[in-house]
């Protein structure tokens, strides 16, 4: 089973990084800005310069990388320079381009300084500074692992030279790396651990406080965030630097948009464009605006708050946002959605879940790190576990709706706190390496560094011509793939490959184990008959009756196996793995590559001439499942689902033959079928008595087919009874525009609108909220557990809190024993549907199951054992 942790997401701490407050020197920080053209009065002093540079760093890095090419200027002129004086260079420049946001760049300076300060033995402060300056590129790339190591090794050498300034920064630079994985507890930990190593120094102080406030924000605690923003922002008074005043107000306006105290929040921005000098607004007012627009949004004023989102958006890109525009984003989404501006209210929300899946990627890598990475600088434990369910527990009492959705998106996508960092190439790599890489990429799966199907081809390929019979392909293929990978996320998927494919390593006279495909692993036994690759394959499937252990979380996998002993070594990997599909067909564990019944590619041609057929003759039938309302205790709506019995397959599952007329484009004929079919059996159902909706699943693509959705509607129209359309949150992802008019001309002739399968897929509030609808059908796969996890339940009750703040009805899939059906009602849940209740039903034996629930709720009127009695009797 499947065990979710929720993480609460970092998402976007507004502004935070964007304030690297604390400045590497403690030079003065009063430097006129007459120095940022770059026409300076000191170009002939190296040292002098270098001060500039230094003291300019905090204020204003764009004067002071300016200032560093001078002083290199100065330098060169000189004729002579020491390798401290390029190293003091390099270092400035890494400083000043990490300040600016291009890690890039700043990291090779780094590493140039570096290089030029270990020909010498001396471990001091500059030394120190630049492993630090190391340590913040590497943060900034994700590379957290590294980052932690540079932080690590400065902080020695500063504790050994006895300068607590600089040990401070690195206690807040570590501060922040918790920040970014969500430890919030344990970051207010550091930053206080900072001001109390070195006290009294008002830029560390203003850096402190600053983030402090946000890591309280997060936190929920609105008193702590703003005594703390209140502080950072007398500092910046004190300081005399209205930039970071203005940024700090910002961000008290942003604290009380938050938390719905508009009036402030407006009071805050005006304050903020008041103190805000008029050279530097170009870019600072872009996330005032931001911030105004959500202050307009939260007042109702939708028009003002779009054209505030413009303003905030004006000249960017939206693909390639930052962080920082995370939650810009998603109000950005509100505003357009609110003035019916569907198109740019949808491309806000891509730019958001681009950003949201990032932020969580590289919160789960931070927390991957730090839960490696030994440290003792406040000889304080890694209390993880205690401190994710503290922080669940407090979490949970936010009431908040947005709040919830965030924990909703956290816990379908990300199941275990840690994880792994993307790969992130960085340009500057050197062309050797280059090439090693692009070997690598051929034989080295890329994303779980796996040998690929192409390292086991070439295996195969050293055999020479093969033995019919005696060398045999293993397939594997982990059960439910999709559905781990789209709950873990990519890196966790890719880890728990990487240990499925230990364990199968390890056994004995297995070697070579390779990835043929996402969730598919295979290796050659060669010299080995059919029934020994059989009896392996069954050894191998009993290696995974104990639980795959992900960081810890425990994952339960089942393989299926496919097996091919040809003797053409170019289709054995294709063939092997095709018969694990053949395998699941006829439900079993293993099965040997049949050429008879799967003629390869003809096969899926052949299959949907079949489908096509089967409507025609009786073959295809609709099934009902009976959906119970929780509210009246009545089966009031049924879900039509289609079941086609093949006279030479068998039974064709939904999802196979679905899919297949999705690809092939033969879903409108089957989806066409399926509602005539519907509305005759509606007007069966009627003549005997029962009037019950029925719910219909629409595949994504037919909602922006026009011609379909004016036939859907005469079809309807026509109809005894009413109506209720099944979507998927992504089907009007596409074509939104069309797909949101359908769905409103839906619903303006009675259709009742679901959202199917709701937590599976993208499940943004904004979205939701975009989706003309009635009703959340929240996804089996959280429904299934409730009676046994507790997270699971958490999330079903969070789930239904939340579609009820929006006004719409959930319905619960998946239900399938007494207590998860006890748990529903409890949780306010509006209907249940499930194997517990019924399974879906031919015709005649739903008109049957029915009549007898009609009958039972007659005797006895809150029927919830009972119902379940009843189903039992009747499934
Ligand atoms: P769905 O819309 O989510 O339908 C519910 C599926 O969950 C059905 O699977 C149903 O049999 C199954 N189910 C219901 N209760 C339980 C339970 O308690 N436990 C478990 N394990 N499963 C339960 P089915 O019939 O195999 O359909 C699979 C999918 O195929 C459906 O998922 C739907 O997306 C699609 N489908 C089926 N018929 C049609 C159709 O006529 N048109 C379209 N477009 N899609 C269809
Ligand atoms: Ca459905
Ligand atoms: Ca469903």
């Amino acid at each position: 089973m499947l065990t979710r942790s929720m993480v609460k997401i970092a998402g976007s701490v507004l502004l935070a990084s964007v304030l690297s407050f604390v400045q590497p020197d403690a030079m003065a920080a009063n430097v006129s800005s007459g120095a940022v053209n770059g026409v300076s009065w000191h170009a002939q002093d190296f040292d002098a310069v270098v001060d500039e540079a230094r003291a300019a760093m905090m204020r204003d890095p764009v004067a002071a990388l300016e200032l560093v090419s001078e002083a290199e200027q100065a330098l060169a002129a000189q004729g002579q320079y020491t390798s401290v004086q390029q190293a003091t260079i390099s270092w400035l420049r890494a400083e000043a381009l990490t300040r600016l946001g291009r890690p890039a760049e700043a990291l090779p300076a780094a590493q140039g300084a570096l290089n030029l300060l270990s020909d010498t033995d001396t471990r001091d402060k500059l030394y120190g500074d630049v492993l630090v300056a190391l340590g913040r590129g590497y943060k900034q790339t994700s590379e957290y692992g590294l980052a932690l190591e540079n932080y690590q090794s400065a902080y020695e050498i500063f504790r050994d030279i006895g300068d607590t300034r600089s040990e401070a920064i690195v206690l807040q630079s570590i501060a922040s790396i918790y920040k970014d994985a969500g430890q919030y507890d344990r970051s207010v930990e550091y930053y206080l651990t900072a001001m109390e190593r070195h006290p009294g120094d008002v830029q560390l102080e203003l850096a402190a406080t600053n983030n402090l406030g946000n890591v309280y924000r997060e936190l929920g605690e609105f008193d702590g965030a703003r005594s703390q923003f209140e502080r950072a922002r007398e500092i910046a008074a004190e300081m005399q630097s209205p930039i970071l005043e203005a940024r700090i107000l910002n961000n008290i306006a942003s604290l009380y948009v938050g938390f719905g105290n508009f009036t402030e929040a407006s009071a805050a921005i005006e304050q903020a464009f008041a103190v805000l000098p008029d050279e530097s607004r170009i870019e600072w007012t872009r996330f005032l605006f931001g911030v105004q627009a959500q202050i307009a949004y939260g007042r109702g004023d939708y028009a003002e708050a779009a054209r505030l989102t413009s303003a905030t958006f004006d000249g960017l890109s939206l693909r390639e946002t930052s962080q920082h525009f995370a939650e810009f984003h998603e109000s950005a989404a509100q505003a357009y959605e609110a003035v019916g501006e569907w198109r740019l209210a949808t491309e806000h929300l891509r730019a958001y879940y681009r950003l949201d899946t990032q932020a969580r990627e590289v919160m789960s890598s931070a927390n991957l790190t730090l839960l490696g990475a030994e440290f003792h600088f406040a000889e304080q434990e890694l209390e993880i576990a205690r401190l994710r369910s503290a922080g669940l527990e407090s979490e949970l009492e936010l009431a908040d709706a947005r709040f919830r959705q965030r924990l909703i998106l956290a816990s379908a996508l990300l199941t275990v706190m840690f994880g792994l960092s993307i790969a992130l190439m960085w340009r500057q790599r050197a062309a050797r390496e280059r090439q090693v890489l692009l070997e690598r990429m051929l034989f080295e799966d890329g994303e779980t560094g796996l040998p690929s199907r192409s390292a086991l081809q070439r295996q195969i390929d050293t055999l020479g011509p093969l033995e019919p019979g005696m060398t045999v392909a293993v397939a594997l293929g982990i059960d439910r793939y999709d559905q781990l990978e789209a709950v873990l996320g990519f890196s966790r998927a890719a880890e728990l490959q990487r240990l499925v494919v230990d364990r199968i390593a390890n056994h004995e006279g297995i070697d070579g184990v390779a990835l043929l495909s996402p969730g598919v692993v295979g290796f050659m036994l060669d010299g080995a008959t059919l029934e020994e690759a059989r009896y392996t394959a069954s050894r191998i499937s009993a290696l995974f009756r104990r639980p795959v252990e992900l960081a810890d979380v425990e994952i339960d996998i089942d393989l299926t196996a496919g097996l091919d002993a040809g003797d053409d070594p170019a289709s054995l990997i294709k063939r092997a793995v095709i018969a694990i599909q053949q395998a699941r067909d006829i439900h079993q564990t293993v099965a040997v590559f049949d050429v008879e019944a799967f003629g390869d590619a003809s096969l899926d041609l052949s299959l949907i001439g079949r489908m096509t057929d089967a409507m025609r003759t009786g073959k295809m039938t609709l099934h009902y499942q009976p959906k119970l309302n929780l509210r009246t205790g009545e089966f009031d709506t049924v879900e039509a689902l289609s079941r086609w019995n093949d006279d030479e397959h068998g039974f064709v599952p939904p999802d196979t033959f679905i899919r297949l007329a999705e690809e092939t484009g033969r879903i409108r004929d089957l989806t066409e079928w399926g509602l005539r079919q519907a509305i005759a059996d509606q007007a069966r159902m009627s003549a005997a008595g029962f009037d019950v909706t029925i719910s219909f699943n629409i595949s994504g693509a037919l909602v922006s087919d026009p011609v379909f959705a004016e036939f859907a509607l005469q079809q309807v129209k026509s109809a005894r009874g009413k109506f209720c359309f099944e979507i998927t949150e992504t089907a009007a992802m596409q074509d939104p525009q069309r797909a949101m008019a359908t769905l409103r001309r839906w619903m303006d002739s009675g259709v009742r609108i679901a959202i199917d399968d709701y937590g599976s897929g993208l499940s943004s509030l904004s979205y939701l909220k975009m989706l003309p609808c009635h009703e959340l059908k929240l996804d089996r796969a959280f429904v299934q557990h409730i009676a046994t996890n507790e997270r699971d339940r958490m999330l079903v009750k969070s789930t239904a809190d939340l579609a009820h703040s929006l006004g719409l009805e959930m319905t619960a899939e998946g239900v399938e024993d007494d207590e998860g059906l006890a748990l529903l009602k409890l949780f306010g849940c509006d209907s249940a549907q499930g194997f517990g209740l019924s399974r879906p039903l031919p015709l005649a034996a739903l008109t049957e199951f029915l009549r007898n629930a009609a009958q039972d709720i007659k005797v006895e009127p809150a029927p919830l054992r009972s119902v379940q009695d009843r189903s039992k009797r009747s499934s």
